[in-house]
């Protein structure tokens, strides 16, 4: 632990490039993704990434509620991102708070630019996410989430859309920050991208680096983006894999 003022600052980055959970700078924590969680939702999944639970349920097409927001061109895309109030050490307040609202606008409009809205007008797509257990990414998990659920829905999408944070610890750029590197690096730079299109649709930056490091960890963060939708793809295929009739070829 070095210290700052009054502030106990662990050390992020070894000299050998460990990071604190033993990871390297390029690579992802441990993620699991199961679609098809729940039986009520129209298609949900539950993602468990580093110590993450994430559970995404999705509605829909179905009636616009509240009913001035039906649109009659194309559906509207409802996301709704909590976090549990267990979810953090320290209890955090139940309810809807200015940072949920902000992320579940960010996320809804990162939906927005993949669904096919306009083959459903006048209904309502709604995405339920909520965080059960918070380790930084949260939002990320849960654009990962609602996207396997989306896809678990039927829902016509342009492609999956996986997501990451990028950020900087110890002055180097590292992929999937966890919470003491989120707390004490240097910058947060969350991200969702289209792989098909190589499109970003949900970027944000807490903290500063250079133009040279914003560079590297765009091109870090769409490597990571690129190997989590592998593992999407792979979690609906588990999900709808039909077992070889008895008998079969191999
Ligand atoms: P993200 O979870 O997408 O990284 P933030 O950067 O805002 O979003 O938050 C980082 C982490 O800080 C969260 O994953 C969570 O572990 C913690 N956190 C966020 N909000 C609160 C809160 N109100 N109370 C306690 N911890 C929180």
């Amino acid at each position: 632990m070095g210290s700052v003022g009054a502030k106990e600052v662990p050390v992020l980055l070894s000299a050998d490039g460990r990071r604190i959970d033993g990871r390297r700078l390029d690579e992802l924590r441990p993620i699991r993704i199961q679609a098809g969680a729940l039986h009520q939702a129209d298609g949900s999944a539950f993602v468990e990434w580093g110590a993450n639970k994430v559970m995404a349920a999705v509605y829909g097409p179905r009636e616009v509620h509240p009913r001035h927001l039906q649109q009659n061109n194309k559906a509207v895309i409802q996301c709704r991102y909590n976090m549990a109030a267990f979810s953090v050490d320290e209890r955090k307040r139940p309810g809807l708070d200015r940072r949920s609202q902000e992320i579940s606008k960010v996320i809804g409009e990162a939906f927005e630019s993949v669904v096919f809205a306009e083959e459903f007008p006048r209904t309502s797509i709604d995405v339920y996410i909520e965080v059960l257990q918070a380790n930084a990414g949260t939002r990320c998990a849960g654009v990962v989430a609602a996207s396997v659920a989306l896809a678990d829905a039927g829902i016509p999408m342009v492609d999956l859309l996986p997501s990451v944070a990028v950020g900087k610890i110890g002055g180097a750029i590292a992929l999937d920050l966890k919470k003491e590197e989120d707390n004490f690096g240097e910058a947060d730079l969350p991200m969702a991208l289209v792989p098909q299109s190589g499109r970003l649709v949900l970027l944000q930056m807490e903290g500063h680096m250079t133009e040279a490091e914003l560079a590297q960890a765009l091109d870090l963060g769409v490597k990571g983006c690129r190997s989590i939708h592998e593992t999407m793809k792979q979690a609906l295929r588990d999900r709808y894999a039909v077992a070889p009739l008895a008998g079969g070829s191999a």
